[in-house]
């Protein structure tokens, strides 16, 4: 392969091979100080799977010898977006990460199926479980760079309780729920000493007992701490944010409505002067879960609108996501899924949603209104900050990963690269 080979858009990316070292994407639309761009240019590092600096390509390096062995693909206008990254999903395709036995096998088809949904990183989430089940699962679930072969990133385990409030549990099992009387020491016992090292996010209810003031020693271990499944007033909400929480999972579910008087943590979107200790966000950000069915659409709007940058679009997915109505696995639970919606079987209690990343991100903008680049925003950079790694997923900045997905007008997803390698798309 030479610079002289220019592919289109509809030709698969033969980089694989070990003569393609560079890949020079042209004709791209792009996002650029939050604006989308038209004939803009993107290099990949074949090698590494990272993107380049173009400018360093040729200024810094003239003669360098691997652009001999450059490719050029056409973008045909496409817009070029990094990757959709979920950061609550409990499964899908069939597979529950609380219930499967067999995780590993689960692990490897959830996500190759997200791929081919845009979404080339996930925070696999497990639901509240006692300690013999996280004891089991979490030391399987490690952080793993994603790879064609593999499938998309694993960032880490969100685990969704058991510290929550008994009576905000929504599908989860409330012989299993926990308080903190003995702070951090509880929750290295619930999870595991060691395993507190696979979870990137721990959602929590801040007025069990003890649990608010231990937040502050979860974050002091690289955990991200999110409100949820909770009765907190704003001001112990304001309090967990104080104590280092940065996000609200799913805002909206599981957690008090809206009341003028008493916010709860729906009201942390228009907290402006909390004394912050433990991080530099004022407001945290949050979930949004995006079928239409788990909130509102208007509400959706409303959160959006007083809050734009803390926006995540999130699925929620379980074990039905990508497949038809049915009966499926939830932990120890059953979910019945019947036109979109997803019921603990025998209850009206929701049970997380079937909606995948693509999808989701075309309801956010249908919802609020906002543009092409705000929504895609919602689904990258916005989740790549909360967790904190902007400097190598969300944005297609040099030394980032190249986890690109290209997009039409409707954000259709057309294309899939994961660490600088075209996945291809059956469909
Ligand atoms: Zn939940």
């Amino acid at each position: 392969m030479t610079t002289s080979s220019i592919l289109n858009t509809n030709d698969k990316v033969d980089n694989s091979n070990n003569d393609v070292k560079i890949l020079k994407l042209i004709n791209c639309r792009l996002i650029i100080k939050e604006e989308l761009l038209s004939d803009q240019v993107l290099f990949i590092d074949v090698t590494n799977g990272k993107i380049l600096d173009g400018q360093k390509i040729f200024f810094q390096e003239r003669n360098w010898s691997r652009l001999n062995t450059m490719q050029i693909l056409d973008c045909n206008n496409l817009i070029v977006s990094p990757g959709y990254i979920d950061i609550q999903i409990n499964g899908g395709f069939g597979v529950d990460f609380t219930a499967d036995v067999d995780i590993v096998e689960g692990l490897k088809i959830v996500s190759k199926e997200l791929l081919k949904r845009g979404c080339t990183s996930f925070c696999p989430t497990i639901v509240s479980s006692d300690s013999k089940i996280y004891e089991n699962i979490l030391p399987k679930i490690r952080q793993r760079k994603g790879s064609v072969k593999d499938g998309a990133e694993i960032l880490g385990v969100h685990c969704e309780g058991p510290f929550i409030a008994p009576e905000k549990k929504g599908a989860h099992q409330e012989k299993v729920l926990k308080s903190a009387t003995n702070g951090i020491k509880d929750f290295q016992e619930v999870y595991g000493m060691k395993n507190l090292n696979n979870i990137k996010i721990i959602t929590l209810a801040p007025e069990v007992e003890g649990v608010n003031d231990t937040i502050s020693e979860l974050v002091k271990r690289n955990i991200v701490v999110s409100i949820g499944h909770t009765s907190s007033s704003v001001k112990d909400s304001e309090r967990a944010i104080e104590n280092g929480a940065t996000l609200v999972t799913h805002l909206f579910n599981a957690m008090q409505a809206f009341h003028h008087r008493d916010p709860g943590p729906v009201g942390l979107l228009g907290s402006f002067n909390i004394k912050v200790t433990l991080s530099n966000k004022i407001k945290p950000y949050y979930g949004l879960i995006c079928d239409g069915i788990h909130s509102h659409p208007n509400s959706v709007k409303i959160a959006y609108s007083s809050h734009p940058k803390g926006a995540i679009i999130v699925t929620d997915a379980m074990a039905a996501a990508g497949l038809s109505d049915g009966i499926y696995k939830l932990g120890e639970m059953e979910a019945k899924v019947s036109e979109d919606y997803v019921f603990i079987n025998g209850t009206e209690t929701l049970a997380g949603s079937k909606i995948t990343m693509d999808d989701s991100v075309k309801n956010f903008r249908k919802f609020t209104g906002c543009s092409i680049v705000e929504a895609i925003n919602s689904a990258t950079i916005n989740p790549a900050k909360a967790l904190g790694v902007q400097n190598k997923k969300g944005i297609l900045s040099e030394g980032n990963d190249a986890d690109i997905i290209f997009l039409d007008d409707d954000l259709n997803v057309k294309k899939v690269f994961v660490a600088g390698i075209e996945f291809r798309l059956n469909k």
